[in-house]
């Protein structure tokens, strides 16, 4: 990504910066890699930025919801209702009915007791809602455990043990048709043996439904695919092939039935930088702390899992020859994007991109210590 600093030099700071043309070219290579038959759907949680879904909207890609809110907000920009799919462990009453009022796809349902209160509701609406079982597969992710989320220890989905009593449940639910299984195992996923295990799992999960002759018309392995947060530039857009590959090799699909993924931070996280101005350069003990105008009410992820993202000083082309603690201005020690980054000789005033923030950046703002909302900027705002 290349970055104007003239362009930017007059934005107010701190702001979101969106390359949409990286954003386009990402969604090229996914199509590209990606067997036609798949269903591909954008987990709106990872970014849900008004121009950026409508360029994935335009792009026919489906979308993942995991609040009524999403659900809502995926209805308005365009998202054709019959491609959502609606996952989340806790759904209230009042979500569930919103899913239901507009026709959505598929629930993805993570418990006996979820399932109760979807059919009670659906009865009481006068409808049928199509359902798959979200399926806690005890996969290991492989990555930070707060982004783990396919393993017994976690809080998400069905167990394998408790399949046979939600099957029984099944048959009494009158207003709910079972269409598939769904998996989600975590999320940042580099090594993609992991899916592979998924696929192994989902494999045998099939031939458990198989013998007791329940169809299934689609399975939905979620999303997951990791980015490259050390080498933005050289590596812009995931390897899709080799992923999607993965799954063409090795999960064993039945005739005519649909494959389906949610896919979230692989299509927007390398679009989005940060941008920032250095307040103030602060002499430490054993470090100097740069001071940014951004910290973590703008990107959460450093605080929140130890995130590595890379900082770049935009304003300086001379060599990384000093030291610095990157730190953000709010009263919390944990608000530091970066120890011990190597960066040029840096001055108050300079402009640094915190690199790779398209994903779980601006969607996980808050206003804390009473900061504004900080805007999001173009890319083809910024052409003239
Ligand atoms: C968060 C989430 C996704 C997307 O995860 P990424 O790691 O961003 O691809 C997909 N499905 C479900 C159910 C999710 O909760």
């Amino acid at each position: 990504m290349k970055f104007s600093l003239d362009k930017f030099t007059n934005l107010a700071t701190p702001f979101y910066y969106y390359d949409l043309s990286l954003l386009e070219a990402n969604i090229t290579e996914l199509k590209k890699a990606a067997n036609p038959e798949y269903v591909v759907h954008y987990a709106l949680k990872a970014n849900a930025n008004n121009r950026i879904l409508e360029v994935i909207k335009n792009n026919g890609i489906g979308s993942d919801c995991v609040s009524g809110n999403e659900v809502k907000k995926a209805v308005e920009v365009g998202f054709k209702s019959s491609e959502i799919a609606f996952a989340g462990v806790g759904k209230s009453d009042e979500e569930i009915l919103v899913a239901l009022q507009n026709d959505i796809f598929c629930f993805n349902s993570e418990s006996g007791e979820e399932i109760k209160v979807i059919n009670e509701l659906a009865a009481k609406s006068g409808k049928i809602a199509q359902i798959a079982l979200r399926i806690n597969p005890n996969v290991h992710a492989n990555t930070h455990k707060y982004i783990t989320t396919g393993l017994e220890e976690n809080k998400f989905g069905i167990n394998l043990w408790e399949l046979d009593s939600v099957m029984e449940l099944l048959k009494a639910c009158k207003n709910i048709k079972l269409l598939g299984i769904h998996f989600h195992i975590g999320s940042q996923i580099n090594d993609l043996s992991n899916f592979k295990n998924l696929c192994t799992k989902v494999n045998e999960i099939q031939h458990w439904f198989e013998e007791r002759n329940y169809k299934l018309e689609h399975i939905n392995v979620g999303g997951g695919l990791g980015v490259d947060y050390h080498h933005p530039d050289e590596n812009p857009v995931p390897d899709y092939k080799s992923y999607f590959e993965v799954f063409e090799k090795f999960l064993e699909l039945r005739k005519n039935q649909k494959l389906h993924f949610e896919l979230g931070r692989a299509i927007v996280a390398q679009c989005g930088s940060l941008i920032s101005k250095v307040l103030y350069v602060k002499k430490g003990v054993n470090t100097s702390f740069v001071i940014l105008d951004a910290g973590m009410t703008e990107l959460i992820r450093p605080a929140l899992y130890q995130s590595y993202h890379k900082i770049e000083n935009i304003s300086k082309v001379t060599s990384e020859n000093q030291r610095y603690d990157v730190v953000g201005p709010i009263c919390e020690s944990s608000d530091c994007f970066g120890k011990a980054v190597m960066l040029p000789e840096t001055i108050r005033g300079d402009l640094f991109a915190i690199r790779t923030t398209g994903a779980y950046g601006e969607v996980m703002a808050s206003n804390y210590n009473l900061r504004e909302k900080a805007k999001a900027i173009y890319s083809d705002e910024l052409e003239f």
